[in-house]
């Protein structure tokens, strides 16, 4: 059967390449006669997949020497507890809430510590990025939580908060690796691997190493502990391992693609071709404002709920999968991570293009 054209927010896309790869490696890894799913992760072959991978991602973020890079599970919603347990010190930190993921950081942290919300864009269901020109940052702040890319709005950060000295901490869930970025300018970033990386199961730290906190209250659990992870490569107790060998298979494709320079020029043509569609579309409209839109996922609609269904309905005929968009704002969402190959996103633009004809005629 042919694959679709998945236009999924998460789990999402993986790039074919990948998942030829893992398919052919299945049964027997590199002569182990086992598959890596099956291994001891304390093993010798194993050790090369996690280390190997620890070095890929280094390589195409730049990370320096002074972040430690860890592979956890819990998801990002696990870090939305773990950041403000791990980093609270004056037990202040500022949140700007631009959607419904950067909501739930804000209101997650407030069981720990106290959470200011300093800047909103819920008035308008996040359709924009405040302005941040002069935000007030607490004073005793222990940080300061942006929601990089906000998958379910579509709207990005496209420069950082003034901090005022404070640490920037940054949910990267749906846009880490989409481009470059300079790791120096966070103490930390988070991410779920299944938006823009790998399988779910995996969740990427990298955090500033002077912040990972040497004692924590005696009821923190040594799980939830930086400290534990960093210690020990990842590798306290048994990691996601296979999820960690598919991240890696994908951190390899990035290299060869050409790094994140690469990937990012292609992001920001497939994005284009989608925008510049909508923005002289009679039919169809993009939902955010256009200086926040995202490079990721691609948020529009019609004016008419009956007609935004029918075109979900025809599109999973012709083989565009999930682009439903979130319960919350309704209509459609394109989410274009690095794997959906440019012929995708031009396949949909036809499809719409031939839609809305067929509508007016
Ligand atoms: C999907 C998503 C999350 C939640 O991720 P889980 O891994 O399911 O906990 C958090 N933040 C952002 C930006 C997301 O896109």
């Amino acid at each position: 059967m042919k694959r679709v054209y998945n236009f999924s927010a998460g789990p999402a896309v993986l790039p074919e390449d990948v998942l030829k790869e893992a398919a052919a490696e299945m049964l027997n890894y590199r002569d182990s006669g086992m598959s890596v799913m099956e291994m001891s992760h304390r093993s010798k072959v194993y050790e090369n997949i996690i280390v190997q991978a620890e070095a890929d991602l280094r390589t195409l973020l730049s990370i320096p020497d002074h972040y430690k890079v860890l592979f956890l599970q819990g998801g990002a919603s696990l870090q939305f507890a773990m950041v403000p347990i791990n980093l609270m010190k004056n037990k202040v930190a500022d949140f700007i809430v631009t959607g419904q993921w950067a909501k739930k950081a804000y209101q997650e942290a407030g069981r720990y510590v106290k959470a200011n919300k300093i800047a909103s864009s819920e008035d308008t269901t996040f359709s924009y990025i405040p302005d941040l020109e002069d935000v007030t940052v607490s004073p005793d702040a222990d940080y300061v939580h942006i929601c990089e890319n906000n998958t379910i709005y579509g709207t990005r950060f496209t420069k950082h908060p003034d901090t005022k000295g404070k640490i920037l901490v940054s949910d990267m869930s749906s846009c880490i690796l989409s481009e470059p970025i300079d790791v120096t300018t966070y103490g930390l970033i988070y991410a779920g691997a299944q938006k823009n990386i790998g399988p779910a199961g995996t969740t990427i730290v990298i955090i500033r190493e002077d912040l990972i906190p040497d004692e924590l209250p005696e009821w923190v659990p040594t799980m939830m502990q930086y400290k534990t992870h960093a210690e020990n490569g990842s590798m306290y107790n048994t990691p996601p391992t296979y999820g960690i060998y598919l991240c890696g298979k994908v951190f390899q494709w990035l290299l060869q693609q050409g790094g994140l320079e690469a990937i990012q020029k292609i992001n920001i043509a497939k994005a284009a071709l989608l925008y510049d569609y909508l923005d002289q579309s009679k039919l169809f409209k993009g939902t955010v404002a256009k200086q926040d839109r995202s490079l990721m996922n691609v948020c529009f609609k019609t004016d008419h709920d009956e007609i935004d269904s029918r075109f979900l309905k025809e599109a999973k005929l012709a083989g565009f999968e999930n682009l439903k968009g979130h319960r919350s704002v309704g209509g459609m969402r394109a989410s274009i991570y690095n794997a959906m190959p440019v012929e995708g996103v031009q396949a949909l633009v036809s499809f719409m293009r031939e839609f809305e004809n067929n509508i007016k005629s």
